[in-house]
């Protein structure tokens, strides 16, 4: 599943399209209505695929703002901080195995995902979590980069308009 943006009136192929799946789109529709409340108020909807979006102008005055933080490192500075925010995440406990590494559930038998992990084949032990226990924290699923807001930026400047489907 993705979030498909298409430009209403594009002035370059650039503006025509712009595509994040969810998990690329949810942290950068947060990182640009958090930052831009004003600018971004023209779209209601920026987390669903509802046909909204901001029109010609609202479109560029965001890209004119976008390109200057770009410029200036703050759009790097919240980078940084998304991940360091990330990286401090603890792992969960695996829902597979209840964190004992062993899923002695009808599937964990059926598969001897109940049997401790052979470090050697690597077979056996829980598949969600590799025999470990533990998994990666959900949050950990929603990247984040100053190059995602980059190709955004270009979009936006051109693309005279556009609705998030
Ligand atoms: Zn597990």
């Amino acid at each position: 599943m993705g979030m498909d943006v298409y430009g209403k009136n594009a002035t370059a192929e650039v503006g025509g399209y712009f595509r994040n799946n969810v998990w690329w789109w949810h942290p950068l529709a947060e990182f640009l209505t958090t930052t831009y409340p004003d600018l971004t108020a023209g779209c209601i909807h920026w987390q669903s695929n509802d046909g909204d979006g901001l029109d010609a102008a609202a479109s560029v005055a965001l890209a004119d703002a976008l390109d200057r933080d770009l410029a200036s490192g703050r759009v790097t500075a919240y980078a940084d901080q998304y991940a360091a925010e990330l990286s401090a995440l603890p792992d969960s406990e695996c829902d597979l195995c209840q964190g004992t590494g062993l899923r002695t559930d009808a599937i964990g038998r059926e598969y001897g995902y109940d049997k401790p992990r052979d470090p050697d084949t690597g077979k056996g032990g829980c598949n969600g979590c590799a025999g470990t226990g533990r998994r990666e924290h959900f949050g950990k699923s929603y990247p984040f980069d100053v190059e995602n807001v980059r190709e955004f930026a270009a979009f936006l400047r051109h693309c005279g308009g556009f609705e998030i489907c």
